[in-house]
Formats: C-alpha cells, structure tokens, sequence
C-alpha cells in the first residue's frame, strides 16, 4: 500500500471536496423521477447560440490539430467587446482554471488573501492550497456586501483581494459606489481579482464592471468572466480574465497548460459573444423567471438574498441537506450550502419556466408532507 496521505503536501489535506452535487444520471440511478429539473449548477436552460449548430467538428480540423495555443481570434473579438486591449486577455479552461492559474502565479506562504462570505468556494481553496492565509468578510444580516467591514479588513495590505460580484452563492452585489470604495481601499501592491460570472445577468441599473472602474489604473487587477453561464456552454470549459496590463498577462500565461483551451471552445466562443440577441434572450428569461421564484420563496416566509445572477439564496429553515434531498424525490436538483453557519442555506438556479414550476410544486409537496409529519407526530 502506498502511504498517500503522507506523500501529497499538509495543505491538500486542508481541502474540502468540491461541492458539485448530483448529476442527473446519478439522481436517475436513485430516484428515477418522470423529469429531472438540475437548478444546482447555475446553468443555463436556453443553451447557446443557435449559430454554434454551424460549427461541425467532424468535417474539419478542429479535431485532428492542437488548438491555438494563444487563442488569438478569441481574444481579438473579447478585446473589441470590451474596449481594452487583446494583450490583456487572457484565456482559461474556465474561469476556475484562471483562479488557479492566478493563485499559483502570485500566492506564497502565510500571504494574506481577502474574500468576501460566504464565497465561492474556489477563491478560498486555490490559495489555501498555495500556503496563503485567508480572510472572510461576512454578508450583513439582510445579506447585503459589508462594505465597511470589507475596507477595514484591505487597508491592511494584503497580497489579494477576491471576490465574486454579482457575489456567488449570495447573488447581492456591490453597487457602483459600493465597488469603487472598495477599489480604492486596497493597497495599491494588492492584486484585486474581481470574478464577474454573472456580469451579463447584472448587467444595467446599479451594476457595473470592475473592467470599466480598472481599465487604466495603475494598479494590479484582474477580472474574469466566463462562457459558462449567460453564454451557455459550461460543458465547454472556457472563460476568461481581463488583465492589469501585458506583461502582467504574459506571466500569468506562463503557468497555465500551452493548449488549456480546446479548438471548439475557441470556436464556440467567438460565435456566441457575437450574438447578441441570443444573450438578450437569456438575460430578460432569467429576470423575470428569477422575480417569480423570488416571490414564491418569500411568500414561504425563506429569506431570500436580493440577486442579480440566475440564482437565488434562500434559508430553508432548516437542515438544506436534507430539504435538497427531499427535493432529488421529485426530480429537483438544488445545491445546499454546506459552509459554517450556512447549513439552513439552499441555492437554486433559475431555469426554464417548466423547471421553475418543477421546483416550486417540489417544494410545496415536501413542506405540505412535513407539516403533516410533524402534526402526526405532535398528535400522536
Ligand atoms: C460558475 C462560476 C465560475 C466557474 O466558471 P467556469 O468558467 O465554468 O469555470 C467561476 N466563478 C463563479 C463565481 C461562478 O459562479
């Protein structure tokens, strides 16, 4: 036997397992519900743009050759998109990668990271496990970003500061004036890395991108987005970062694999950034099927996080272990939260209105069945 647990370093120890939850086939082999809803990974119902049915892998070389190992037309059409330069960019196996890619560029032992909370798990996993110590600043009791707190905790310098705004699994976000005090509370040394998954649903009133606050400062920043999620293609594995400055980025691309991001991905991508339509589809579904859980889990009595993403945060009142579970009977997959002093927290993705509906008459056989098992057991 090999002695696995002494070979590998202390701070893999410290991780926990990623929590991805169920896959449907997985739920299928358990339940074999008539329909499965899966509102657990923030996906997107609409699919991508209708113009990636032109793509056909097989008839050309998009297979048989390595991709491009710099992604140039790519990172041209993000550049245009964005109004900054495409020496900035910079492309990952997902934005995931991109985190990675970054920790491991910049972090050292004991370095102080800042991160909001409850986070995405990653942004605190990929330092701790470069050695680095990490900070949380905990939502207000309404769930809102602590702003006050947060300044406080970066004008101490620190080597990063990252983040997720619209902030994920919460969905409540930091305002305009909100960001920019933010930005310029940390140290000008500190990397801030912005993680903007969900910028294209955040997108109008009281938003705006940490790119347009950054581009031209002087200090150091990334902001990362994603194919995922408004676009559609999570299968694909392909976001991106918006960097400080070239050379910045050319170090950055140092570590990460020279063919990180596969030919179709490349491919895929440039032609959904071009169809706008399509994103404004997606965008205006999700709004208003996001209203309608919202109203839903209110009129529950849940406290719900206000959100500009394609979820929601809700506290089930409950073990959200075991309510998720209930939910997989009907055919609903939802993630409950499993960080310290989140355990009553569930999110759930918007899906399509048909999914949506799924997950609210779930949720009302489950509740209706545990109010009559409770009385059952008061009466008798
Ligand atoms: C979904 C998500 C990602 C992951 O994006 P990929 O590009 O699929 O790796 C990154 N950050 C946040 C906050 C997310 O919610």
């Amino acid at each position: 036997m090999i002695n696995a647990s002494d070979l590998v370093r202390d701070e893999v120890h410290e991780l926990a397992p990623y929590n991805s939850g169920l896959t449907v086939r997985e739920v299928n082999e358990r339940y074999g519900p008539a329909k499965i809803a899966k509102l657990a990974s923030n996906e997107n119902p609409l699919g991508p743009s209708p113009d990636l049915d032109s793509i056909t892998m097989a008839d050309s070389d998009l297979l048989r050759l390595y991709p491009d190992p710099a992604g140039v037309e790519l990172r041209e059409a993000i550049a245009v998109a964005l109004d900054v330069a495409s020496t900035q960019i910079i492309l990952g196996n997902g934005s995931e990668e991109l985190i990675s890619i970054i920790c491991r560029a910049v972090l050292r032992p004991r370095d102080r990271v800042v991160t909001l909370y409850p986070s995405f798990p990653l942004h605190e996993d990929y330092a701790a496990l470069m050695g680095a110590s990490v900070e949380r600043v905990n939502v207000k009791g309404n769930m809102s970003v602590d702003v006050d707190t947060f300044e406080k905790k970066i004008a101490t310098p620190a080597r990063m500061v990252i983040f997720s705004n619209p902030m994920n699994p919460v969905g409540s976000w930091l305002a305009p004036a909100e960001l920019s005090r933010v930005i310029a509370a940390a140290d000008k040394n500190t990397l801030i890395v912005v993680d903007e998954a969900y910028a294209e649903y955040a997108a109008g009133e009281d938003y705006v991108s940490a790119i347009d606050l950054l581009k031209g400062s002087r200090r150091p920043w990334v902001v990362l987005r994603t194919m995922s999620k408004a676009y559609g293609l999570a299968g694909l594995r392909i976001g991106y970062g918006v960097v400080a400055d070239p050379e910045f980025r050319s170090l950055l691309d140092r570590v990460r694999t020279p063919f990180n991001v596969n030919a179709i991905a490349q491919v895929s991508a440039v032609k959904a950034l071009a169809d706008r339509q399509h994103l404004q589809r997606v965008v205006t579904l999700a709004a208003s099927e996001r209203q309608r859980v919202q109203a839903f889990l209110l009129a529950n009595d849940w406290p719900v996080a206000a959100s500009k993403g394609n979820f929601l945060f809700f506290d089930c009142a409950g073990n959200a272990a075991d309510f998720a579970e209930g939910l997989l009977r009907y055919g609903v997959i939802v993630k409950p939260w499993k960080q310290a002093g989140y355990e009553t927290f569930v999110r759930v993705s918007v899906g399509s209105p048909d999914e949506n509906n799924q997950f609210m008459s779930a949720v009302l056989s489950l509740t209706s069945q545990d109010v009559s098992h409770s009385s059952a057991i008061a009466d008798g």
